[in-house]
């Protein structure tokens, strides 16, 4: 009697998430797991989908976002799954949906996950398990931030963390990574943390180095100081003996502009000596809390969302500022809070990050307002049409791997990130003559083209551009590797 599986993906070609070279295959599905991948033509199934002219990919992991409230309040995850994004890191940039206490003002930019009060959770473990009651539509793989710990903390954050401040930290940090935190994010770019000092990460960081949990880190500059900023990092992650992250590398600021060709050589040189990850979105503005300092505002900025006049999301700062009679700077101040989009980043620097070998693809999206940046429902699709097949900056096998078994690899998401037998059934099926972006600055939540399907623990989730209603995301732990 011949096999009967839940699905098979008929007649795909099989790019499998290692970088090795694409062949056709179908691919078996079993309770949550790739069953089988091969020829297939004597086994049967509940469900079989047409695959043929069409690319089977391991689901997309988004190595990079806030996602954090939205996998419970917006929880379908459209903007992801439409991508073919199945799994999301989430607290990255130093914020994290916990641990929050139920009454505390949210300084920004951790006022921006889009968190209802009642949604807050004091222990990180109590986010987990409503994940777990209520799952999403992707997997999630959860950071916990030490914005968000030393803003639970610390009475005033406008100074170093005092030593019983660091010990309290230390301890929500232990309880997130017993609860299955993967690591420890850091935001010295923003106004809560940006008094931290070295010492302070590396002490507060502690835990992590008995159970090797990652250090990811918007770093504390991105520009004229970004070596300096490196080198941080790189310390941080020595004096912890654990790996790095460097989350959404970038150059910023057009004095900067070509600085790439200096750090990913030294970031290179460090790899041969220490654990250093990188991750970038493919666009060349950036988008974060409205700020009103002037390297910020130097170029182009368009307003994304703002709390006191929503009326303004997707119109030009310059524009509103003139309107009010006001300078860019004050009229930044009076829509905080709030985020914009900055276009700050040339397009070579982008391009040279993107392809350098070891990075991984990360939206940065921020899930919140009408106008998000495109990022948000464009990133993937325009890594693999864009700049794969139209740029031919990278094959499509390439461009795979850095969305799935290299970042799976870095992040320790065992089971996740490639096609083979035994792996959860996270999938994108996808065409590659047509797939592509199509959110725009101008109409940031257009879904991408050219994704045929998406299958998130063998379920389908994603399908002929509709979402199926499927929640089958997991939470993924650290204990779970
Ligand atoms: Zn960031």
């Amino acid at each position: 009697m011949s096999q009967i599986y839940d699905l098979i993906l008929r007649g795909g070609t099989v790019i499998d998430g290692t970088k090795a070279p694409r062949f056709e295959a179908d691919v078996a599905v079993q309770d949550g797991r790739i069953a089988a991948v091969g020829d297939l033509a004597g086994a049967g199934a509940a469900r079989e989908i047409d695959a043929r002219g069409l690319v089977v990919a391991p689901g997309f992991i988004d190595s990079h976002t806030h996602d954090d409230q939205a996998v419970l309040s917006q929880a379908d995850m459209s903007f992801k799954v439409s991508q073919g994004v199945t799994t999301v890191v989430t607290g990255n940039c130093g914020i994290s949906a916990a641990p929050l206490k139920a009454d505390m003002e949210l300084p920004m930019p951790l006022n921006l996950l889009d968190a209802p009060a009642a949604q807050r959770f004091t222990r990180f473990a109590d986010y987990l398990d409503a994940l777990r009651r209520t799952p999403s539509t992707v997997n999630v793989a959860p950071l916990v931030g030490h914005s968000t710990l030393r803003a639970v903390t610390m009475g005033s954050l406008d100074r170093a963390a005092t030593p019983a401040e660091v010990k309290a930290m230390q301890g929500l940090l232990e309880e997130a990574l017993d609860a299955g935190a993967l690591g420890l994010s850091t935001g010295t770019f923003y106004p809560p943390a940006a008094k931290a000092t070295t010492e302070e990460i590396v002490e507060v960081g502690r835990p992590l180095s008995a159970r090797k949990a990652l250090y990811v880190t918007h770093m504390r500059d991105e520009a004229a100081r970004v070596m300096e900023a490196l080198e941080e990092t790189f310390r941080i992650g020595r004096e912890l003996a654990i790996p790095v992250v460097v989350s959404h590398h970038k150059v910023q600021n057009r004095p900067n502009f070509g600085m790439s060709r200096t750090t990913l050589p030294f970031i290179r040189e460090t790899m041969q000596k220490q654990a250093v990850c990188l991750d970038c979105y493919p666009y060349t503005a950036g988008s974060t809390m409205i700020r009103t300092d002037r390297g910020m505002l130097d170029g182009r900025v368009l307003i994304a969302s703002s709390e006191p006049h929503p009326e303004c999301a997707g119109r030009d700062l310059a524009d509103i500022a003139r309107e009010w009679g006001v300078d860019d700077s004050e009229a930044a101040r009076r829509l905080q809070p709030g985020t914009a989009i900055y276009f700050l980043m040339d397009e070579d620097d982008v391009q040279r990050i993107l392809a350098f070998d070891e990075t991984m693809v990360g939206s940065d999206g921020i899930p919140l307002g009408e106008k998000p940046h495109p990022r948000l429902w464009g990133t993937f699709p325009r890594v693999l049409g864009h700049y794969s097949r139209d740029v031919a900056l990278f094959p499509l096998e390439t461009a795979v791997w850095k969305m799935t078994g290299l970042t799976a690899r870095n992040f320790g998401l065992a089971g996740r990130g490639r096609i083979a037998v035994g792996q959860h059934a996270d999938l994108a099926v996808f065409d590659a003559a047509t797939i592509r972006d199509a959110a725009t600055y101008d109409e940031p939540t257009r879904p991408a083209e050219g994704i045929h399907c998406v299958i998130v623990n063998g379920a389908v989730a994603w399908e002929q551009g509709r979402h199926t209603g499927a929640r089958s995301g997991a939470v993924i732990t650290r204990a779970s590797r």
